[in-house]
């Protein structure tokens, strides 16, 4: 990405803002006018955001809903958050609960109490670029651990450090279904990287927005179960994906200590998380409608990334390779065989033209990598527009391979 140059005198921080990579591929598709396939943004549809519900609540009178609110959130919304994380599993009190403008901000409130200009931070490879963009907004430095089918290689982590000649000050993972390989952490992972944060006096920065949409398997215990009350685990979370994004309604889940803090950043960013939303959120939880959508959503999900492995496999064969993820949005892709040298950021504008969007590998990694991934969303077409989406896109690589 080009950044303008500009005769302003602008803060040194302004040079470690990277922006948002992942971004500029959906810019670029949103300036589109011809039909596509978006296999790119990691959104539900609209037929899968309950708006009729959201109207009618929102429509709801309730006096001061168009005041401030606390910067803590409001106490309708902190006392259904709680009840949602211990039916997930996970014992919580409202002492620790802050909700946030989306997970984005959760992220940044983290990375602003916690880093320092210079410190280190453990960051997954891939990962969700947006997340380290808030890290490096704050100066931070990032090394990549791998990634393979049970998440963050930790074992590799104490090598990794011992290679960049100190301690890490956070690690920062998403350890479900995760953002973009759709990969979710071991236990054993889990319980390792606990001890190692508690070596290094680091703190795990937990971000997990795909965990209650689990459509296979059993639940891996979330570091906050294995480990309760555990300072260390700052716990990242939002309704984007479980209810809509465009609501911008999250929360983090920490140790009081910090809590105290993060509202006092918060203060000073927006106030407060907005009101009605807020409230419009608490009375959908309220009404016991979030369990009955997410196991509507779940079934939908399972379907559809059975559809995507089936389609991507009839037609690619073995020049593909994909995960297999039990839950989330995601299937990480990895060209292989005949396709191996394909470079998929300069295949994005070609696919684009046939009609399919999906987002190239290299925008998961710091450094660049992965010119020969991409992540594809299986969450937002139906079987039938996955069908032609994957046509268009085979299209699109026969046009880029032929001799
Ligand atoms: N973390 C991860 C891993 C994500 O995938 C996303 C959204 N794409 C976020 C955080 C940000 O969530 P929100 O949209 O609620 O800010």
């Amino acid at each position: 990405m080009s950044t303008p140059t500009s005769t302003i005198r602008m803060a040194s921080r302004t040079r470690t803002m990277i922006g948002s990579i992942i971004d500029s591929s959906t810019a670029l598709l949103a300036s589109q006018k011809h039909d596509i396939v978006r296999f790119a943004m990691g959104a539900p549809n609209a037929e899968l955001i309950p708006t009729a519900d959201f109207d009618r609540l929102l429509g709801a009178h309730a006096p001061g809903r168009y005041d401030y609110g606390a910067t803590e959130g409001e106490p309708e919304l902190i006392a259904q958050v709680q009840a949602f994380q211990q039916r997930l599993g996970i014992d919580t009190e409202p002492e620790r609960l802050l909700i946030t403008t989306g997970g984005m901000q959760g992220l940044d409130l983290a990375f602003k109490l916690l880093l320092d200009p210079g410190d280190l931070v453990v960051v997954e490879a891939p990962t969700y670029t947006n997340g380290i963009g808030t890290a490096l907004s704050y100066q931070a430095e990032v090394i990549e651990a791998p990634v393979d089918a049970d998440g963050m290689i930790v074992e590799d982590l104490p090598d990794i450090v011992a290679r960049a000649g100190r301690a890490p000050k956070v690690i920062y993972t998403i350890p479900n279904f995760q953002n973009p390989s759709g990969t979710t952490m071991s236990l054993a992972r889990r319980q390792l990287l606990l001890e190692l944060a508690e070596e290094w006096d680091a703190v795990i920065v937990d971000d997990d927005p795909y965990g209650a949409l689990r459509f296979d398997g059993e639940d891996v215990p979330a570091f906050a179960q294995l480990s309760p009350g555990n300072p260390r685990v700052v716990q990242v979370r939002t309704f984007s994906k479980i209810l809509a994004p465009g609501l911008r309604v999250g929360w983090v889940d920490v140790d009081p200590a910090l809590r105290a803090k993060a509202i006092d950043a918060k203060q000073a960013m927006d106030t407060c998380t907005s009101v009605p939303t807020q409230r419009m959120v608490a009375d959908y939880l309220s009404e016991g409608l979030l369990d009955a959508h997410l196991t509507r959503l779940r079934g939908v999900y399972r379907q559809r990334k059975q559809a995507m492995r089936r389609i991507m496999t009839a037609q690619f064969g073995d020049d593909v390779t994909m995960t297999d993820p039990q839950g989330g949005f995601f299937l990480w892709v990895a060209l292989q065989g005949r396709l191996a040298a394909l470079d998929t950021q300069k295949l994005f504008p070609v696919a684009l033209r046939h009609g399919v969007a999906y987002i190239p590998g290299p925008a998961f990694a710091a450094s660049g990598r992965f010119g020969n991934a991409l992540r594809v969303c299986f969450a937002t077409s139906t079987p039938e527009r996955m069908a032609d989406g994957v046509a268009r896109l085979a299209a699109a690589v026969d046009e880029q391979v032929a001799p």
